[in-house]
């Protein structure tokens, strides 16, 4: 977390060795923090003591650094900033369409503490005056009751990452002199709004709005936000994505009194003001924006706090209807099975099949966020897959969210594919059913076949390549039989196979059984005759608890365990039996013998290993050039 608590004096402002973005706010608040327009609000008798000149600006990224100068560690009291949090509180705990019946959404033109309700539809216009603010704390006392403040701390403290209190002096000050909000509750309780006592209530939004706070805490709380209700630093999510985008809306219309137009054109965020001075403003997907200076002008909002923001947007480009045209592909990359193998060794005949028919085998890879753009690009590319290949393999481990409204039509699209003859083979995770959509039902999709890696999702595609040849790839000669020697040895010149294969003794492996141990003596190398087997990393990827990460499977016919052999190092690595089946086994000592006795024979021998390093050292490096083009 990058938190400088600067001092506000301009000589010690900006730290050497600053990120150019710190040095961007320290400008700012060098060049505003000349200006003194503006009062202090006085009317909550409270606030007149606040110190007028006292300036913060803090700025939170999406993922939780945090970037502050200036007082933003100085607390203030929230006032109408707690307003679109407590109406997010209320959704969340009531439901939309209970919360519509009680405040509307509609800018009012009238002042935020206007004594008035829409004449059409009885009630507040919006939860951003004080009629709708006080209705909705309403909603949350009547609910909570006696719990209710513990509830509101309780909530904004998980927003700003800190337990946050109430400012006693503050509450009692407008407790005591509320008369105008005290009639607008009533007004509420006349008109039905409110169903009981209005005093309770009113208590609680008194309360609330003394919740004491810095600019740091309302530049979290304007992060999560713009996080879609998850906390950035703490991770946790506090509102959902739907209750996010309704508090930004309103913030939109109607967060800044009656400067909410200028504001909107000319800033373009999401914002909330209050009384005392703080600027909450909120860049969704990007940044939460804080700025406190108590000195307002005569719409209520910060002098400062407005300066900065308009200055900032215009700095950063962070107007909300300038957006750069989305056009992001989301292919990350898009190969065929030629070039995209897994990581099951097979044998020459097996490969050689595999290179010929690699084209049937397409892979997409995807990324990012699929949004309705996204998709579409995606949707488009799959349409061009169902004309050119029999088999795709979707990975969209690298995606970082598929919209809900997308998944739908990624399904769709799916189906129609499967429709037209290319099967389907996805991984790492279902993301397709994730909304609980009927990923089997409507959309026609017989069921998804997912795999927990891409390299096992290639490797099922590989075996269903090599089982279905097609009129024009006949399948090629069979795989030696589990009789056989395998290639490595049935390559030799049958004079030197005669002398090797006496050597070789038969070791039969459990299903799972550990065949080389990491760490051990490599004393034999061997030749897979039936079964499968698998070396993998005790890593899961990521550090997840996901599968183990497997380096390679030997089929049947594959030679392992040479490099040991050959060099006489400690195994590297666990090699595991999978299935059961058995190997052929050269001891060293064999081997040591052959060499004195047949150089020849043993030479042969190591040329034919030569060849079979090189055939798995031609993979790995394929493999590591397609890491290295990401
Ligand atoms: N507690 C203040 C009031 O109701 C909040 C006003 C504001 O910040 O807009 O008057």
């Amino acid at each position: 977390m990058i938190s400088s608590a600067v001092p506000s004096d301009p000589a010690t402002a900006v730290p050497s060795g600053a990120s150019a973005f710190q040095a961007l706010l320290e400008e700012l608040h060098q060049r505003h923090r000349e200006r003194r327009d503006g009062a202090v609000a006085d009317y909550i008798p409270e606030l007149a003591r606040a110190h007028a000149d006292g300036f913060g600006i803090a700025l939170a990224t999406a993922d939780g650094r945090v970037y502050s100068v200036g007082d933003t560690e100085v607390p203030f009291t929230i006032q109408s900033i707690s307003k679109p949090f407590v109406y997010g509180l209320a959704l969340e705990q009531r439901n939309e369409a209970w919360m519509r019946r009680k405040v509307g959404v509609e800018p009012s033109g009238e002042a935020f503490n206007a004594i008035s309700l829409d004449p059409d539809s009885g009630i507040p216009r919006n939860p951003m005056i004080n009629a709708g603010a006080i209705a909705t704390t309403a909603q949350v006392q009547q609910l909570a009751g006696h719990g209710a403040i513990d509830l509101l701390l309780d909530h904004f403290s998980g927003l700003a990452g800190r337990p946050l209190e109430i400012d006693q002096a503050v509450y009692v000050s407008e407790r005591d002199t509320g008369h105008r909000n005290r009639a607008i509750s009533h007004l509420l309780r006349n008109a039905g709004v409110i169903e009981e006592d209005p005093e309770p209530s009113l208590d609680l939004y008194f309360r609330q709005c003394a919740i004491s706070v810095t600019c740091r805490d309302l530049a979290l709380m304007a992060a999560t936000l713009a996080c879609q209700g998850v906390q950035p630093i703490s991770g946790r999510r506090l509102l959902s994505r739907g209750t996010c985008t309704r508090m930004l809306a309103l913030m939109g219309t109607c967060g800044m009194y009656d400067y909410a137009g200028h504001w909107l054109h000319d800033v373009g965020m999401p914002a909330k003001s209050g009384v005392a001075g703080g600027v909450l403003a909120v860049v969704p997907g990007l940044f939460g924006l804080a700025v406190w200076s108590p000195r307002l002008d005569r719409f209520g909002n910060s002098v400062r706090g407005i300066a900065v923001c308009e200055e900032l947007s215009e700095r950063l480009g962070l107007h909300l209807y300038d957006q750069n045209p989305a056009g992001h592909d989301p292919i990350h990359r898009s190969s065929n099975g030629e070039w995209m193998q897994s990581r099951r060794l097979r044998p020459a005949r097996d490969l050689r099949q595999l290179n010929a028919t690699g084209e049937r085998l397409r892979v997409l890879q995807v990324q990012g966020v699929l949004d309705a753009g996204a998709c579409e690009v995606l949707l488009t590319r799959l349409e061009e897959t169902a004309a050119a290949a029999d088999l795709l393999v979707l990975d969209l481990g690298r995606v970082v969210e598929l919209q809900v409204s997308c998944r739908p039509l990624l399904r769709r699209q799916l189906a129609a594919l499967e429709q037209a003859g290319t099967e389907v083979l996805l991984t790492p995770v279902d993301l397709l059913g994730a909304d609980g959509g009927d990923a089997a039902g409507a959309d026609g999709l017989a069921g998804l076949r997912w795999f927990e890696s891409l390299d096992r999702a290639l490797e099922a595609a590989e075996d269903l390549l090599l089982e279905r040849p097609t009129a024009d790839q006949p399948r090629m000669d069979q795989v030696a039989s589990g009789d056989g020697y395998g290639e490595l040895v049935e390559s030799l010149d049958p004079t030197v196979r005669e002398v090797i294969q006496p050597l070789l003794h038969s070791r039969r492996f459990a299903d799972g059984e550990v065949v080389i141990r990491r760490g051990e003596r490599s004393d034999c190398l061997l030749i897979a005759r039936e079964g499968l087997y698998e070396t993998s990393l005790g890593l899961s990827p990521a550090g997840t608890a996901g599968p183990r990460t497997r380096l390679a499977t030997f089929s049947p016919g594959m030679c392992f365990g040479e490099i040991g052999f050959l060099g006489d190092t400690p195994r590297t690595a666990d090699i595991v039996c999978l299935g059961g089946g058995s190997c052929w086994e050269l001891r060293r000592n064999d081997f040591e013998d052959l060499r004195r006795d047949n150089p020849e024979a043993a030479c042969a021998l190591l040329v034919a290993i030569a060849a079979d390093i090189g055939i798995k050292l031609a993979r790995a490096s394929l493999q590591l050039c397609l890491l290295e083009l990401g």
